[in-house]
């Protein structure tokens, strides 16, 4: 990159809570930015689960240097062991960030990043290249230039389709066109009430994200008669997604699992395993082997997958299972690690043939549902730091998370825990990380250690 080409500011796309630490990480090493954001508001995708409790207690999910830089301001942490909402994720943290004079004066809202190329250069074209500025337009038809890209878009706009197949069932577009399903965690006993008191509703999907909603709606179904409750799942059993329960080193996280097989044992849950969504109809949802399920309406919490789509120009090196990079995606692919850990990692697991485009956050992951903060505020930590030259602090990769040493969910479904002992990266920095969960929706294992000498899998299956 020429000297003119590193004048230019580092470009942030998205403003969640990753983009946001990044800006704080270049604030703090006096690096030229702008923060993208196509909402109207900082972190517009948790202001869609505003309503939803972190199972993370504040101590795990503010990033150290925004803390710095906000400390300074006077600002108070909150008490590090309370769980905060989504909307006091952004009330109490967020916002005081994304207002601090280091900060404020280089965020653009109702700034949607649509197509990301090299000034001059197609994706063919190399001679030259690595000098060029990268090209951002946005939906409105400006164009900025960069010497830096940090992806920190999220994939929460990028939902999976109900369809057991990955691509959208019979039927899934139009349903969505008449306002029946609803993506992620809907607020079904508040702001979207009326929506599901009352009703038949089926909720598709696995993970944290269901089982939280499917917990909302048998609170909802005991205060209004006639609300049912169904849970669809692709697996043989449910027990993969009750999780660690007293095992569980997050308590808020486990407690989710404990409850929901209460539900299910006490019958207001009613569960349909090995369904295939094929078709979304009138009546509700058909499998691919011709079962029938009544449903008024109903939640998709099935995931989500990240777009790639505006870096098409860009020379990416993407896992062709998750779309994570390639490198990054033996350390946090669910089929490999349903019972395994999140070794720590930084720029060299997260670069792409392309110098200077990262994808941090939770769109890292691609398509792995096991993505937190605390990862994310690291993989910003490191990028930055590589971005000002200092390669030291930037290989200097770790995560200081609390421990369990164990990993003894009992799970008797399919290949559950039979894989997670599998050999760690050559990568596989010394430090700690969290243990992955299952596939859809959030982790759901124990916090465990992670170090080169114990290997990904030593915590865990030791
Ligand atoms: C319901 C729920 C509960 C969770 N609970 C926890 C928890 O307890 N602990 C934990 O550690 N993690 C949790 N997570 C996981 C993860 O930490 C969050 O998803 C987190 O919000 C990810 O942060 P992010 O900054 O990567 O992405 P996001 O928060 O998704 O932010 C991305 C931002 O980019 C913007 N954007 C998107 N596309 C564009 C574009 N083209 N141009 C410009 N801007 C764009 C969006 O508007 C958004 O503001 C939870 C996730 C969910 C969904």
């Amino acid at each position: 990159m020429d000297t003119s080409t590193q004048r230019l500011p580092v470009a942030v796309i998205g403003a969640g809570p990753v983009g946001l630490a990044a800006a704080a990480q270049l604030a703090t090493r006096g690096l030229d930015f702008v923060v993208l954001e196509a909402g109207d508001r900082i972190a517009a995708s948790i202001g869609e689960w505003a309503h939803v409790r972190l199972f993370s207690p504040w101590r795990y999910d503010t990033d150290p240097a925004a803390r710095t830089l906000l400390e300074a301001t006077g600002w108070a942490a909150p008490d590090p062991e309370r769980l905060p909402t989504g909307g006091e994720l952004v009330d109490d943290y967020l916002t005081p960030l994304a207002a601090h004079p280091a900060i404020a004066p280089h965020i653009r809202l109702n700034a949607a990043v649509v197509a990301i190329a090299r000034q001059g250069f197609d994706k063919v074209r190399t001679a030259g290249r690595e000098a060029a500025p990268f090209l951002i337009r946005l939906a409105d038809g400006t164009e900025l230039p960069a010497s830096a890209v940090i992806d920190a878009s999220g994939t929460w706009r990028t939902p999976n389709p109900v369809g057991g197949n990955g691509i959208p069932a019979q039927g899934e577009i139009g349903a969505y066109a008449d306002g029946r399903v609803f993506n992620g965690m809907p607020d079904v006993t508040g702001r979207l009430r009326t929506q599901f008191a009352g009703r038949s509703v089926a909720v598709v999907g696995a993970g944290h994200s269901a089982t939280g909603t499917l917990i909302a709606l048998a609170d909802l179904a005991a205060a209004e008669p006639g609300t049912t409750v169904h849970w669809v799942l692709r697996a043989s059993t449910p027990v993969r997604a009750y999780g660690g329960g007293d095992n569980d080193a997050l308590p808020a996280r486990g407690a989710i699992g404990t409850r929901i097989k209460a539900l299910v044992d006490e019958g207001i849950v009613t569960v349909h395993t090995g369904f295939l969504v094929q078709e979304v109809t009138d009546e509700g949802l058909v499998s691919a082997d011709g079962r029938k399920l009544d449903a008024a309406v109903i939640v998709n919490a099935t995931g989500a997958r990240p777009d790639h789509s505006p870096a098409a120009e860009l020379r990416l090196d993407v896992d062709p299972i998750l779309g994570s990079t390639r490198t990054l995606a033996p350390l946090i692919d669910p089929n490999e690690h349903s019972c395994g850990t999140v070794p720590p990692h930084g720029v060299d697991q997260l670069a792409h043939p392309e110098p200077g485009f990262y994808v941090v956050g939770a769109k890292s992951y691609g398509r792995a549902p096991t993505f937190l903060l605390a990862t994310g505020y690291e993989q910003a930590r490191s990028v930055v730091a590589a971005l000002a030259g200092d390669w030291t602090a930037a290989r200097d990769v770790r995560l200081d998370l609390p421990e369990t040493g164990v990993c003894s969910s009992d799970f008797t479904d399919d290949s559950a825990g039979s894989s997670c002992c599998g050999p760690a990266p050559a990568t596989v920095e010394v430090g700690r990380g969290l243990a992955t969960g299952v596939a859809g929706g959030l982790l759901s294992l124990p916090l465990v250690d992670v170090s080169a000498t114990a290997s990904a899998g030593g915590s865990c299956c030791g």
